[in-house]
């Protein structure tokens, strides 16, 4: 056999890491690596791969069996779109945005719809990492809240869900995909409803590495939450909207990182793959969970959730869930999503990125190809200085590139401490 393997895709970098090629490989003979910078990818074991393309066929990036409407990639289908909370005390208190994705998995177990879920959580211990994990009961579910805003390789798990009849997966646009395109293969059918993120991109594990690592080396006994709501710390309290990075030791105390911190790391941390990335509102999921953005009437200040329901799988467990009182939603409007969701800046950007990969030589997904004829490339030059220096940053070891973060971010400090100063002296005056 000498058919087409993956090792086209994580060389032009269109890899996300997503997992699904893991699980269908006759040979196990591929793992989920990470790079110096914390980027996932899928890596082939050459001695025992026997090229029989099966890896290929599952990767979402050249299926195209993938249900994708190639003139609409950026919005899909919407039934109906609202925002709201639950009504669980005890989960929304414990949530990202408004707890909607916990309470529609805790209803899917209550109403015996499912006997399993796939959710994913940061882990704490010797690598800094997030990890997906099959859950049976619903109160396990509250250990899983929260955003992990690295890369996940969620769909590595699926192969120990054979045992289950009905199973419920949360993911971003990424993992959907991979789950849409392993079953339009035959694989995992099992998996009936697919709870999707929005996700605007996720930055490289590094991130972690940057905040952990202190004069003692990386000590990886704290865990990160990236953005934590509605929280008291030295007598200040941080709402919602202003959610800061909080660090939580071993012994329960905890240490506020401002927002910011992560925000500047972007530039540094996002992959080419990220930014190519059209699936930000998750096309192919039942119903879509994500922040209230920028939306009318939206309780910016305890938290609300933001949900898209795509098909009639997703309407039926809405219009169920309202019936019996599982959570307070009112109407909103797609037009709110698509502006506060900046879906037209990531339309323009994801076409920009598109002639970049073409620059280089670099393949794209098959579902992609009409967007090349759109003439809406307007070369954006800080898009190609930030991902040639990725991909530069990205060849050091971790150690420099730590270093090097570090360095960025206290210098991004410094000059606002600066600016700080000289308005204190201007106003003095
Ligand atoms: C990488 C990333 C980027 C995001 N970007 C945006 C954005 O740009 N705009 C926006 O409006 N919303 C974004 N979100 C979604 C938002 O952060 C919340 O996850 C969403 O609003 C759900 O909140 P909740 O209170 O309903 O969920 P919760 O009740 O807190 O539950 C969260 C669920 O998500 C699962 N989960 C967490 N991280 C991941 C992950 N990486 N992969 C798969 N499953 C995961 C958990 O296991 C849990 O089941 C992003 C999320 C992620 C993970
Ligand atoms: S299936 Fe997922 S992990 Fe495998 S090569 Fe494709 S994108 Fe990468
Ligand atoms: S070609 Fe076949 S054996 Fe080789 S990595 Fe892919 S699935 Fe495994
Ligand atoms: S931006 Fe796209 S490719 Fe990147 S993690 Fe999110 S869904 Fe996946």
């Amino acid at each position: 056999m000498n058919r087409k393997t993956i090792k086209d895709i994580v060389g032009s970098n269109l890899c996300t890491g997503c997992g699904a090629c893991t699980t269908v490989c006759c040979k196990s003979c591929i793992s989920i690596e990470k790079t110096n910078i914390g980027r996932l990818y899928a890596k082939i074991n050459d001695n025992l791969c026997i090229k029989c393309g099966q890896c290929f066929r599952v990767c979402p990036n050249f299926n195209e069996k993938l249900p994708y409407n190639q003139s609409d990639l950026f919005l899909g289908t919407v039934i109906d779109t609202y925002i709201g909370k639950s009504l669980n005390k005890v989960v929304y208190n414990n949530s990202q945005s408004g707890g909607l994705v916990t309470e529609i998995l805790w209803f899917l177990f209550e109403t015996q719809k499912i006997d399993a879920a796939i959710v994913c959580k940061m882990d704490v211990g010797k690598i800094t990492k997030a990890s997906a994990y099959v859950v049976e009961k619903k109160e396990q579910l509250l250990d899983f809240q929260g955003s992990c805003y690295i890369p996940v390789d969620v769909l590595s798990i699926l192969n120990t869900i054979s045992i289950y009849k009905s199973v419920a997966i949360v993911g971003t646009g990424c993992h959907i995909d991979g789950l849409i395109s392993l079953q339009t293969n035959g694989f995992y059918v099992n998996i009936k409803y697919k709870i999707g993120l929005i996700c605007d991109k996720v930055l490289s594990s590094t991130i972690c590495d940057v905040l952990l690592y202190d004069k003692k080396g990386l000590k990886l006994d704290k865990k990160i939450f990236f953005r934590k709501k509605n929280i008291m710390v030295n007598g200040k309290f941080y709402s919602y909207k202003d959610a800061p990075i909080v660090i939580q030791y071993e012994n329960g105390t905890q240490t506020v990182v401002p927002a910011i911190q992560r925000h500047i790391m972007k530039d540094f941390l996002t992959s080419p793959r990220c930014y190519l990335c059209h699936n930000k509102l998750n096309l192919l999921a039942d119903l879509v969970c994500g922040d209230p953005w920028g939306m009318k009437g939206a309780d910016l200040q305890y938290g609300e959730s933001l949900v898209m329901v795509r098909s009639d799988v997703g309407k039926r467990i809405i219009q169920e869930m309202q019936e019996m009182q599982k959570i307070n939603i009112r109407y909103s409007s797609i037009e709110d999503v698509i502006r506060g969701q900046a879906i037209t800046r990531k339309e323009r950007q994801t076409k920009d990125v598109l002639y970049i990969y073409r620059k280089k030589g670099w393949n794209i997904p098959v579902y992609m190809q009409r967007l090349l004829s759109l003439k809406s490339q307007t070369q954006d030059v800080k898009l190609k200085r930030i991902i040639r220096n990725y991909l530069l940053l990205e060849r050091h070891s971790s150690f420099y590139i730590i270093r090097v973060l570090q360095l960025k971010l206290l210098v991004y400090l410094l000059k606002q401490k600066c600016v700080l100063f000289i308005k204190l002296i201007c106003k003095l005056k």
